[in-house]
């Protein structure tokens, strides 16, 4: 099945996943993700670290800077399951202050002092062990593009997570096919209700372009989305995908 196909389109906006991206784009701009609080206020980064223009893809190699912006986009990944995102935020300015946002330290982190810094972020004994060895591999798995299944071994890492850090940390197109995502695309039709994560994806990704920085944007538009209007009782009035949906 094309991501484009499903019910009929019913809205003035065509009802195609490349549609649905380019409308949202149209009406929130560019998201200029993924937020890093440890850059904040530098780089052109706003207060809350975000970007100014458009969703970044970072390449692998590239030096010791660009690796350690890949490790704190991986970190905060893990950090931002299960939670609200300001809670992930105040977690990385804390291992930003204590020196953590750095593999070699991170993975020689006292536990006590390494839990007290994620502690906002929930789970914190789990999440913290998480982040451990994710430290531990980050010099191994980071020396190239990692494969998925590389990732997906890694404790804490399920494919979310490792698709967040294929997309961001090393410009890999695949389509992040989180509960956002799956929630939008199947009410606008484009997607059956009720399919898992690798189901969803392996149907979208096929229809989507070959290009990293397209589904890094795209992903920041539609979590946005659900955010703001799409969310579990929907706020359908205006939206700018046209309402009603047909789901
Ligand atoms: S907010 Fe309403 S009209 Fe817009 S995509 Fe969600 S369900 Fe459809």
């Amino acid at each position: 099945m094309e991501a484009g196909e499903g019910k009929q389109d019913s809205s003035p906006t065509k009802r195609t996943l490349a549609g649905v991206v380019s409308a949202l784009s149209e009406a929130y701009g560019p998201r200029g993700w993924w937020p890093l609080p440890s850059r904040a206020g530098l780089d052109g980064r706003d207060a809350d670290g975000y970007l100014p223009g458009p969703s970044e893809t970072l390449a692998s190699g590239g030096g010791r800077a660009v690796s350690l912006r890949r490790f704190e986009i991986a970190c905060a990944a893990v950090l931002a399951q299960n939670t609200a995102w300001t809670g992930a935020a105040r977690s990385l300015t804390a291992l930003a202050a204590a020196g953590y946002l750095e593999p070699e330290r991170l993975a020689s982190a006292e536990p006590a002092a390494l839990e007290a810094a994620i502690r906002p972020a929930g789970t914190f004994r789990l999440k913290g062990r998480y982040l451990r060895a994710l430290a531990e591999a980050w010099l191994r798995i980071d020396s190239g593009t990692p494969r998925r299944d590389e990732l997906l071994a890694l404790p804490g890492v399920g494919p979310e997570t490792a698709d967040c850090i294929l997309v961001y940390c090393h410009s890999t197109p695949v389509f992040i096919a989180d509960a956002y995502a799956r929630r939008v695309l199947s009410r606008l039709g484009l997607l059956p209700d009720g399919l898992g994560y690798e189901a969803a994806r392996r149907l979208v990704e096929p229809a989507c372009p070959p290009d990293a920085a397209w589904q890094a944007e795209a992903h920041a538009l539609l979590v946005e989305h659900a955010k703001r209007r799409c969310r579990a009782r929907p706020l359908c009035a205006g939206c700018p995908l046209g309402s009603p949906c047909p789901g």
